[in-house]
């Protein structure tokens, strides 16, 4: 079944809202395996929303819409819809009844155009709406059906879980199941090159690949009769998939929501937790930001035990125990001075980890020997440290970030090993 979502308003078009429902519904459908074809925003205009309804209708089986379902007369979805089907609009008691309970605890003036809003199609399927007082509609003429929902996303999703979802299901048998690998440490194109092959070879599943700030997406989505088959030809693919470029899955997910949420640092503060091992941070050039991605995660309180910006030499001596020898033979941002850290604020916070940082950030305080974007990232575990030597470009900012990420994805390579 194809589908397109008409999103009606002005203000949409204007730009004063973003259309949330549409993305919104985008997703509810392709949960159900129902293709969008379109996504269509028309304003408030009768002949326009007309002329699309028509467009849409001769291409595709299913329009869901959203807004202009209110009670004044720029409110004319449900009008256009009628009469694009030639239905007339009659008085559905039932919703008069409902509309009049619900202003009468909210006022006593019910206005005529209120009793609009009660007005239906007869072959009409009426949706009550128990957030809002504009029931939506399904309405249906030779094979081809119009949902109509409300504007205001808290009325229109509740409607769209309850009474829309259920009448779908029994209109289609393909379900579509996407899973997602969320890749660190390798970029799109160099991901691309190593799996290209079985990309082509895909149709169904089909795979999809997505950057994202300093992470790459891998999106496997299958189509079939029953969620348990779509899983069972996503896994071979996705064997093959972690075969060639495991190492930098750091986590998966069914159903992952496309929110710019940062797992790498999720998945790295559980796996301390659940290993009851505890962590320190010194720092240097990322000022904190190990710190307090690893504070993002609610329960790192176990075992995140101190973290410590150490920025000056005196700072790395007195607080850490890094050796005057050391900063003046090596420097602050060195292998050594890293290696010292590390030891230094897990020995004296008692630790299983401690991590450490130091390198030039800039823009300024680069030199031949030390350029912009160097920095050393330590990790002391188990006894022994592991230091990495990193050359990052782009601006301080991004300098920052990257050598944060980057070392806890290391830390977290050191954890499953
Ligand atoms: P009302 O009865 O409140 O007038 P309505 O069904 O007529 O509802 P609109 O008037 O089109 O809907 O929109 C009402 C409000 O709903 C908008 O001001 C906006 O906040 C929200 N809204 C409408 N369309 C969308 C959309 N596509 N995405 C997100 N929010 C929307
Ligand atoms: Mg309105």
């Amino acid at each position: 079944m194809k589908a397109e979502i008409i999103s009606v308003g002005t203000e949409l078009l204007l730009g004063d809202i973003v259309n949330t429902n549409a993305r919104y519904i985008s997703r509810e459908l392709a949960k159900l395996g129902i293709e969008v074809y379109k996504q269509i925003t028309v304003g408030d205009n009768e002949d326009r929303l007309y002329d699309t309804f028509e467009e849409s209708l001769k291409r595709s089986d299913l329009v869901v819409t959203t807004g202009g379902l209110g009670p004044t007369t720029d409110d004319l979805t449900k009008e256009v819809a009628a009469k694009f089907f030639n239905q007339e609009l009659v008085l559905h008691e039932h919703s008069w009844e409902r509309i009049q309970d619900r202003m009468g605890k909210l006022t006593k003036n019910i206005t005529p155009n209120n009793k609009k809003q009660a007005y239906f199609p007869e072959s009409a399927v009426v949706l009550d709406n128990d957030m809002g007082t504009a029931p939506a509609a399904i309405l249906k003429k030779d094979g081809k059906a119009i949902i109509i929902l409300p504007g205001p996303p808290f009325e229109m999703q509740p409607l769209f879980e309850k009474e829309v979802i259920p009448y779908l299901k029994n209109f289609t048998k393909d379900k579509l199941v996407s899973k997602t690998l969320r890749l660190y440490g390798i970029g799109e194109s160099a991901l691309e090159t190593q799996i290209i092959d079985i990309i082509e070879e895909q149709t169904n599943p089909t795979i999809a690949l997505y950057a994202k700030q300093m992470e790459v997406t891998i999106r496997i989505t299958a189509k079939s009769e029953t969620e348990e088959e779509a899983y069972r030809l996503i896994a071979p693919v996705e064997e093959r998939i972690r075969d060639r470029v495991g190492e930098f899955v750091y986590t998966d997910s069914d159903s992952y929501n496309g929110e710019s949420k940062d797992v790498l640092e999720e998945v790295v503060a559980r796996l301390l937790v659940e290993k009851g091992l505890t962590i320190s941070t010194a720092e240097s050039c990322t000022g904190g930001l190990v710190a307090a991605s690893l504070v993002n995660y609610s329960g790192i309180s176990q075992v995140f035990l101190e973290g410590c910006v150490t920025y000056s030499n005196g700072a790395k001596m007195k607080r850490l125990g890094v050796s005057k020898d050391t900063l003046d033979k090596f420097g602050a941002v060195s292998e050594e001075t890293a290696r010292e850290m590390a030891e230094g604020i897990s020995k004296s916070s008692g630790t299983d980890i401690g991590l450490a940082t130091t390198g030039v950030a800039g823009p300024d305080g680069g030199s031949d020997e030390k350029p912009v974007g160097l920095v050393y990232t330590a990790i002391f575990y188990k006894g022994k440290t592991k230091v990495m030597k990193n050359n990052y470009s782009g601006d301080r900012q991004r300098i920052r970030t990257r050598a944060t990420k980057d070392l806890l994805d290391a830390l977290r390579k050191e954890l499953m090993k």
